[in-house]
């Protein structure tokens, strides 16, 4: 393997959608891609998929193998692929390989550091400690509290039955039920 990564594509021959994405490794390495939709649909019936190599990537870099994925992207046909955000670094989206990466990363940074409070019962601060008496008054709160589930009742809050996503209405009826992605695969 002279290569430090390469773009995929696979191709569900039963509708001809795809998934486009980038992996650093060996294209041998078992790694099939980190998709959510995709992968829900890849193990319902992965018999139907069929992967292409789209380009190989010799640079040892890996904003390198995001930038040539990214040109991929962006010329996907997004009325029918599997790709959810036309993003290479991930997005916004839940579980996209960017917020995965990010926990990961995370977790890992953080791994065989001891609590700041370990083993030092009754040392803990209130976060508010020494703050003027009036920054967070007692009414400011009540009123807050009461304003934020009045918002809530004008604006109830949904699930979606394809993706079980919850959010408030107006905006998951632009991206869910009979526009979720997930609707046919189910
Ligand atoms: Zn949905």
């Amino acid at each position: 393997m002279n290569y430090f990564g390469f773009i995929y594509e696979w191709i569900d021959s039963t509708n001809d959608k795809n998934y486009v994405g980038s992996h650093k490794g060996s294209i041998n390495d078992g790694y099939i891609g980190s998709g959510k939709l995709f992968k829900l649909a890849y193990n319902k019936r992965s018999e139907k998929f069929k992967r292409e190599i789209l380009e190989y990537v010799y640079e040892n870099n890996r904003e390198k193998l995001l930038e040539v994925e990214q040109k991929y992207l962006d010329n996907i046909n997004w009325n029918n692929t599997y790709n959810l955000v036309p993003n290479a670094r991930g997005g916004t989206v839940k579980g996209s390989k960017q917020s995965e990466e990010h926990r990961r990363n995370n977790s890992e940074s953080h791994k065989g550091q001891v609590p700041w409070n370990k083993g030092k019962t009754g040392l803990q601060i209130a976060w508010n400690i020494g703050l003027p008496g009036n920054f967070l008054g007692r009414e400011h709160k009540i009123e807050t509290r009461k304003n934020m589930s009045e918002i809530a009742k004008l604006r109830p809050r949904v699930k979606c039955p394809y993706c079980n996503k919850i959010g408030q209405q107006n905006a998951m009826m632009k991206h869910h039920f009979d526009r979720c992605k997930f609707k046919e695969l189910i």
